[in-house]
Parts: structure tokens; sequence; C-alpha cells
């Protein structure tokens, strides 16, 4: 009897430990997707104010992020990928795209976070607007293949 009543403990007990795994893994895995939600509404709110940029300068990419203010007000955190959780230097997005040609290919990259925040991804966006969350060798591979775009363009290739 006293052995039975030990059993049943002891299944509890690692019935809740099993129960408090799933939910702080299920809580993390939803934070990684609010914060994949995030950072990709953050990449289609610049998207959209670069081409009404593009719009109404000739067809330019503005020279860098800030010049996005001068159309109209912008919230600073949109310039930032939430998932870095401070905002400093290294989760201000890469503005690659400010040398591009009005006309570029659609598979060139515009922007990108500048680290891996997302679980080992990087968020990136296209030139065709599309946007990808990459791992760090398809990131690389898209940064060399960016770079020969770049090579046919004419213009400077620029590391990850
Ligand atoms: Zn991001």
């Amino acid at each position: 009897m006293k052995k039975t009543l030990i059993y049943v403990i002891c299944f509890l007990a690692l019935l809740s430990i099993l129960i408090a795994i799933w939910y702080y893994r299920e809580g993390r895995y939803r934070e990684y997707l609010n914060q994949k939600n995030m950072c990709a509404g953050n990449m289609r709110v610049l998207s959209h104010r670069i081409y009404f940029y593009k719009d109404n300068n000739g067809g330019k990419y503005p020279l860098d992020l800030e010049k996005l203010k001068l159309i109209a007000e912008i919230n600073d955190s949109y310039f930032y990928c939430c998932a870095a959780n401070i905002r400093s230097t290294d989760s201000y997005y890469v503005y690659r795209g400010n040398d591009l040609p009005s006309e570029a290919p659609d598979n060139m990259i515009v922007i990108h976070c500048r680290k891996p925040w997302h679980n080992g991804n990087y968020g990136v966006l296209l030139s065709s607007t599309d946007i990808l969350f990459l791992d760090e060798k398809e990131m690389k591979d898209a940064i060399t293949q960016d770079n020969n775009e770049r090579k046919n363009l004419n213009l400077k290739q620029k590391p990850l």
C-alpha cells in the first residue's frame, strides 16, 4: 500500500515536471513566433516607406534609413529588430540596398537583421518586397549571390 502511494506521488511529480517543461517550451516558441512576426512587420513598414521615397525621388533608394523620417513620421522602433530585446547598434537593421538602382533585380537584399536574432535566423527584405528568414548558411549564400549581382551592376561588394 505504502509502495503504491510512493509510486503515485513519483508519477505525479514526474508528470508535473513534464507539463512545466512543455509550458516553458510552448511559451518560448510563441515568443519566437511573435518576434519573427514583429520583425517581418517592421521590414514591411520600412519597405513601404522606401518605395514611397523612391516614387518621390526619381526612383532613388534613400541613402540611409533615417531619410525615411523625412516622408512622414515613423516610430524609431521600426528601425530595430525586436528579437534583440535592446535597441543598440547591434539590433539596428543593416540597410544594404542604399546604392541600388531603381530597377534592381528582384532577389537583391535591401535590409536584414544585423545578427541571427531569430533562433539562428536572419530576417531579410528583398527588393521584390518578399521577406525571408535565413539560417547562417543560407544567409552566407544569399550574401554571395547578392555580391555577384552587385558586381554585374558595377556596385561595391558588401560583406555580411
Ligand atoms: Zn529580426
